[in-house]
């Protein structure tokens, strides 16, 4: 165990975790992060971002993350691209391993991110940023009048749906059931949208397409009839699961998995730090704990707000 105590440990390298990076770097926290060995997150995974502000021709998803690590550590985050296997909050200072490796801290910010559930087709990885999404206020742009299917039917399915018709001439949503997860009330803008129509008991068995999606194939689940379809594009919006599996047992999740913001009104202290988990000292920001937004952009201001907070947090410690 390193004897260094550390003002500020971030676990996580998305826009939420490398902006809190900046933030508490430029504090004077000398913040490490632990990146993660895929570090940068589900940005490194897309093509072209074109609605994070600030970059008028739109900007690759990789080479925003680098920019953002770059920044951070321009103004001395230390990062390293490892992966956290253990926590324990128990007890102050906090520590955080790395294998046998144990850092201490004083605060720590989680920022671990969500990760899209996929259907876990054969074709759907490799045709992911080629007509495979999960993102539509990302990628609808790109679909304009052409034919698109969306796969789900909960609350995001519907508005992925709505999203998409902004731009495409035809959206089918595919669902496996009849009954649908989806509140009441987006269903109906959903079935009220001329340019939306519904493949019911349906499941997608594969997506078609060598270097771009040009069809799917679909099962019809009461009879079993298989039959192909001609689309430009599939968004898949079956849900997300937050990254916290190594927080079980030390913050409070939801029933979801997702990190608790704790708002305790009889705590004064806790009232004062807005991104605090359950335990002081430990902060949250980003898709662990934002399902609702799940932007680049929302992210990076949770991570600022984070960082704020944990300064705050630090300083009245000492
Ligand atoms: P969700 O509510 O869990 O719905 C997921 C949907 O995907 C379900 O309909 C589910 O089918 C289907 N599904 C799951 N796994 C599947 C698979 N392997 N193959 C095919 N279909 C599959 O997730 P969500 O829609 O992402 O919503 C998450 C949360 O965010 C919800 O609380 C939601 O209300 C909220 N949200 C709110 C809004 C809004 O209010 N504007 C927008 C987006 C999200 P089954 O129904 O058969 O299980």
């Amino acid at each position: 165990m390193s004897n260094d105590i550390r003002n500020v440990v971030i676990i996580g390298s998305g826009p939420a975790g490398l902006t809190a990076a900046l933030y508490t770097a430029r504090a004077d926290l000398k913040p490490l992060v632990l990146a993660g060995v895929k570090w940068g997150g589900q940005l490194m995974l897309t093509t072209e971002v074109e609605n994070y502000p600030g970059f008028v021709d739109g900007i690759l998803g990789p080479e925003l993350m680098t920019v953002f690590r770059k920044q951070a550590e321009r103004f001395g985050a230390e990062i390293l691209n490892e992966d956290v296997s253990k926590v324990d909050f128990k007890a102050k200072p906090f520590k955080v391993s790395v294998g046998q490796k144990v850092y201490q801290a004083r605060a720590v910010i989680i920022a671990t991110g969500a990760e899209t559930n996929w259907l876990g087709l054969p074709n759907e990885q490799k045709l992911i940023g080629r007509g495979v999404s999960s993102c539509a206020p990302c990628d609808a742009w790109f679909f304009k009048d052409k034919k698109v299917v969306v796969v789900g039917g909960g609350d995001s399915a519907m508005e992925e749906a709505l999203t998409l018709t902004k731009f495409a001439t035809d959206v089918s949503i595919v669902h496996r059931r009849e009954q649908f997860r989806a509140s009441k009330i987006m269903l109906d803008r959903a079935r009220a949208n001329k340019k939306i129509s519904f493949i019911l008991n349906s499941e997608v068995m594969d997506v078609l397409g060598k270097d771009k999606v040009e069809g799917i194939k679909i099962k019809n689940k009461q009879d079993g009839s298989a039959r192909e379809l001609a689309i430009d594009g599939m968004f898949v919006a079956i849900g997300h699961h937050p990254m916290t599996d190594i927080f079980r047992g030390q913050i409070e999740l939801d029933e979801k998995g997702y990190v608790k913001k704790i708002r305790n009104p009889k705590s004064e202290i806790r009232n004062q730090y807005n991104m605090m988990t359950s335990v002081e000292g430990v902060f949250v920001a980003g898709d662990v704990h934002d399902y609702h937004y799940r932007q680049a952009v929302t992210a990076a201001g949770y991570g600022c707000q984070a960082a704020l907070e944990a300064e705050r947090w630090i300083e009245s410690q000492e």
